[in-house]
């Protein structure tokens, strides 16, 4: 079967059936699997077709933010359109995975390379890019590398790795990093669609973003809507880890249960007192409400998204508001250190959180927390602070008997990050 990445009707009729799509090629999938299982895919340029199925898919961004897809290219396409003097775009995939409980973009990109790649190239003829990037985490550098020099039509991909930090994967410190080596965010106020990388139109893309583009191109968004629901169409990745459990990947329907989803990872609920949903820029669940869907709709009632697609577990005996200090101070020190709110409010937050932890403070703290976390949103270049403070409020809603427990001194639990 050969699709085409735009201009023609994607064929549905050798599609992975079932919630299995990312993987359907096998474990450390070569070339020759790849193809086999999915089909070639020819790319072409220009043409409305990639377009008008991504549109049709309803594809969001799996990096965290949650943006539509075909909204973005088309962003890019415009200002390549609108330029004066002509400057081709430049197509980013993002396998940074600065996330620390996720892992779901290494395992894609060791297992299922190729469809990075066919997404890359895909979105990268629709937009008339001439430079491609595959900005990837040290561990999977290597799976590329690989993948990249089994194929004849990757020459204009270059391979570029990230650093190890929780804000590397942002967009801007992924253009910055490609650009001078430093991967830090910056303060933009003009989109990186209209000007990123050498003030070219930049598309940055997640890279399991970019291997549903692949499968779309092929099978057609009516296909990829047949799994999840609305906002939540397709499937997603997703990590499970935390209370003990072996960290593990599950590609899932946009509309699964989180209850279902740590079954299917043998995890039994009953093991659990809450799950961190989305990253550690996420929203707690408490145990009680673990039959809510994994999606944007059903998870904004609690403040949350499905973000970077992280489950990560407090068990049963463990302090949510001990773990909660933990990770605060954790993305406090990740902190670029650029915008004063940034880096010494997450400092103060840290430490009420801290306080508030060891039963220690007294009741003026919470309200200081949640003081302090409202006057951190949106003063800073990027999202960090924003995420740091929307984590701490879920915390303190979350944990709410525990907050009391222990202003009086007593809670028993015990923090495990
Ligand atoms: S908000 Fe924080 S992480 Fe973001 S750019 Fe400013 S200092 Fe860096």
């Amino acid at each position: 079967m050969t699709a085409t990445g735009s201009g023609t009707v994607p064929n549905p009729t050798s599609a992975p059936e079932g919630p299995v799509r990312l993987f359907a090629a096998g474990a450390d999938a070569g070339y020759s699997a790849h193809r086999e299982t999915y089909g070639h895919l020819e790319i072409v340029k220009g043409g409305p077709g990639l377009r008008a199925e991504l549109e049709r898919s309803g594809l969001e961004g799996r990096g965290g933010a949650g943006f539509s897809t075909a909204r973005k290219i088309d962003a890019a396409r415009q200002s390549v359109s609108d330029r004066m003097f002509p400057a081709s775009a430049v197509v980013i995939a993002n396998g940074a995975e600065g996330e620390p409980r996720s892992i779901k973009d290494s395992t894609l990109l060791r297992h299922s390379p190729h469809l990075v790649i066919d997404g890359l190239l895909a979105t990268a003829a629709l937009v008339g890019a001439s430079r491609m990037y595959l900005y990837s985490s040290p561990e999977s550098l290597g799976a590329l590398r690989s993948a990249l020099a089994e194929r004849r039509d990757t020459r204009r991909i270059t391979l570029v790795q990230a650093k190890e930090t929780f804000i590397s994967g942002e967009a801007s410190a992924v253009v910055n990093a490609i650009e001078n080596g430093i991967a830090l965010p910056t303060d933009r106020t003009v989109r990186l669609t209209t000007s990123g990388l050498r003030a070219r139109p930049t598309l940055v893309h997640n890279v399991e973003t970019l291997a549903h583009v692949a499968l779309i191109a092929r099978f057609g968004g009516d296909w990829f809507r047949s799994e999840g629901v609305g906002g939540d169409a397709g499937t997603r990745l997703v990590t499970v880890s935390g209370a003990g459990q072996r960290e593990r990947v599950l590609e899932v329907p946009g509309d699964a249960r989180i209850s279902d989803i740590l079954e299917a990872a043998g995890v039994s609920t009953s093991v659990v007192s809450a799950v961190l949903v989305g990253g550690y820029h996420g929203t707690w669940i408490p145990a009680d409400d673990l039959s809510v869907v994994l999606s944007k709709a059903a998870l904004a009632p609690y403040g949350g998204r499905p973000g970077a697609g992280v489950l990560f577990l407090l068990a049963r005996d463990e302090c949510g508001l001990q773990v909660t200090a933990s990770i605060t101070r954790y993305l406090a020190e990740e902190s670029a250190g650029q915008c004063g709110p940034c880096l010494y409010g997450l400092d103060a937050l840290a430490t009420l959180m801290e306080r508030i932890a060891s039963g220690r403070g007294d009741h003026g703290l919470r309200r200081e927390a949640e003081r302090l976390g409202l006057s951190l949103i949106g003063r800073g270049s990027c999202h960090h602070p924003d995420g740091t403070a929307g984590l701490v409020q879920s915390a303190l809603s979350a944990f709410a008997s525990d907050v009391e427990a222990h202003l009086t001194g007593r809670c028993r639990r015990t923090a495990r990050v």
